[in-house]
């Protein structure tokens, strides 16, 4: 029989439930089950693609083309797999197949209502998942926090799923310790009243795992359990520690694989988490720091910068880092400023490497092609992706073949020179407003060129990528632009797709742009191979500067 293992947050939001939930995956795989996660989204919309990154977070890209949480990210990066759509939801995907069912007369007649059919939908979506994956454990996170009126019909699924299978449903409340300052002392009072209220759902939590910026002790886990209904045991302490992958380490300390283990009534070998460890380890030994600049635009909430926009860019850096025993420091670049102070692209003659990301529309973008011109005439190590390679080109076309003006058509539909154009398949899409996962989307396959940067990072011919774009570069302009130089390292299978741009290393020490996604792909161990050629040039470039100085 499967077993399924619901997480849930208590307190507040951001206490790190899908690191929480990663992590216990990575424990239990380290065992020797196999795992898969599901995300569940309380949103209305449909899927994470019309969403603001500001708003949200970044939108993970899967295999299969479907726009989710960075919550699918994290779970792909610490089980190093690849999940499919069926493994996300949100209300708004769940009321529309219900919706559709109906519509289709698959109920039968009958008064299709709330409860019970939108918990059987989610119910069902599940078991697809955990059948689809052959997972021996399924980890399914619920968005948002316990007491809200949004995922209220995922609890009583989860609900259900318990009354039916008691023997192999668990409940992870992962809650919030504060600990005040004027106080000094940590406080389990909010997770008192979480883990009450998530009884009045009708669920007891199996386990208590408490964030906090400190552990938890002895005391406060003798409280947390005797008003929470848990065993001490079962009170995980998870304090605020350097690296999100110490996490399942961390998890390990408290012995939370055996407890599992013992409440699901499996069996299983000793754990086998060595490699994890060994990465663990070099990542907290790294010494060397480069600095990462990120020039992009989705961070600033309020007075706040959220770096959860750029989070899959962020952990391939921290890989590929791992890999050059480096300890990178990220600089965010607010590449908007370089339009009104031209001057203050001296900053990035400071970094060992810049980073030019994905993105839409026009704010900031003049900024982000300055930057890029800096980048390749000052020779600093370059990384473009996907609206940052678009950007590469207009550059190179704009000051390199002299091209003035030339633009991508989505900023200036009649600019002289579109060197970036419109995809012809997503023309239709545009002038239909037809926005929600419209977009080219998911996995392709592209040819790599011999004697590239390409090839000697990827050491392949042939590369699999995911993607999320409605531009290309303009096919008329390929010629012109390879004969000044430009080099188109990596096609589509019928070269009529750009992926790869890139410069020659004579006259660059690292100069590529990709019009995939690769940070959706970079794992912990091993990186992904245009992050570790960007680390590896900004290793250089930082070892000299310290010779200089
Ligand atoms: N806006 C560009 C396009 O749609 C780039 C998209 C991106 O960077 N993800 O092609």
């Amino acid at each position: 029989m499967p077993k399924y293992i619901f997480v849930v947050g208590g307190v507040m939001s951001g206490v790190g439930k899908g690191i929480t939930t990663s992590s216990i995956g990575k424990i239990l795989q380290s065992r020797g089950f196999k795992i898969t996660a599901i995300k569940i989204d309380p949103y209305i919309n449909v899927d994470a693609g019309t969403m603001n990154p500001t708003e949200h977070g970044e939108v993970f890209v899967l295999k299969d083309g479907y726009e989710t949480d960075q919550d699918m990210g994290n779970y792909e990066r610490f089980l190093d797999i690849d999940l499919p759509n069926d493994n996300y939801m949100t209300t708004g995907r769940v009321y529309l197949r219900v919706i559709e069912r109906e519509r289709n007369l698959e109920y039968q007649g009958k008064c299709v209502e709330v409860v019970p059919h939108i918990p059987l939908e989610v119910i069902d979506r599940i078991k697809k998942a955990q059948q689809k994956a052959q997972a021996d454990i399924t980890l399914i996170e619920i968005g948002g926090t316990i007491g809200e009126y949004q995922n209220v019909l995922f609890l009583e699924a989860a609900r259900m799923m318990k009354v039916k299978h008691p023997h192999d449903v668990l409940f992870v409340l992962v809650s919030y310790l504060p600990i005040p300052q004027k106080v000094g002392e940590m406080k389990t009072k909010p997770t008192q009243y979480a883990a009450r209220t998530l009884q009045s759902a009708g669920i007891q939590a199996d386990f208590i795992i408490g964030r906090s910026d400190r552990p938890i002790d002895k005391k406060r886990k003798e409280k947390i359990a005797m008003f929470c209904n848990v065993d001490e045991k079962d009170v995980i302490s998870a304090p605020d520690i350097e690296s999100i992958y110490e996490v399942p380490l961390n998890f390990e300390k408290d012995h939370l694989s055996d407890r599992i283990i013992e409440k699901l009534g499996l069996v299983s070998g000793k754990a086998d988490i060595k490699e994890w460890e060994s990465f663990v380890t070099r990542l907290k030994n790294a010494k060397q720091k480069v600095k990462i600049g990120i020039a992009g635009k989705y961070f600033s909430t309020g007075d706040f910068v959220l770096s959860d926009s750029y989070i899959s860019i962020i952990e391939a850096v921290k890989h590929a880092g791992a890999l050059w025993g480096l300890k990178p420091e990220i600089v965010w670049i607010n590449a908007e400023k370089y339009e009104k102070d031209p001057k203050s692209l001296e900053e990035i003659q400071d970094l060992d490497g810049l980073i030019v990301p994905g993105g839409f529309g026009s704010r900031g973008v003049e900024g982000k092609i300055m930057a890029i011109s800096y980048a390749r005439t000052k020779k600093i190590p370059f990384l473009g992706i996907c609206y940052g390679m678009q950007m590469a080109v207009v550059e190179y076309a704009r000051n390199v073949l002299g091209l003035k003006d030339a633009h991508t058509t989505e900023i200036d539909a009649k600019t002289q020179y579109p060197v970036i154009d419109i995809l012809p398949e997503q023309k239709k899409h545009l002038s239909d407003k037809n926005f929600g996962g419209t977009m080219r989307l998911g996995s392709y396959k592209a040819k790599i060129l011999s004697k590239t940067l390409a090839k000697a990072y990827y050491k392949k011919d042939l590369i699999v990528e995911r993607h999320r774009h409605r531009y290309e570069v303009n096919p008329s302009f390929i010629n012109r632009l390879e004969k000044s130089g430009m080099i188109f390292s990596g096609t589509s299978l019928d070269r009529r797709l750009m992926e790869i741009v890139e410069l020659s290393s004579k006259e660059h020490p690292y100069f590529i742009a990709s019009q995939f996604h690769p940070e959706l792909q970079s794992r912990p161990l091993g990186g992904h191979p245009l992050f570790n050629g960007l680390l590896e040039a900004s290793k250089k470039r930082s070892t000299s500067r310290k010779d200089i100085l």
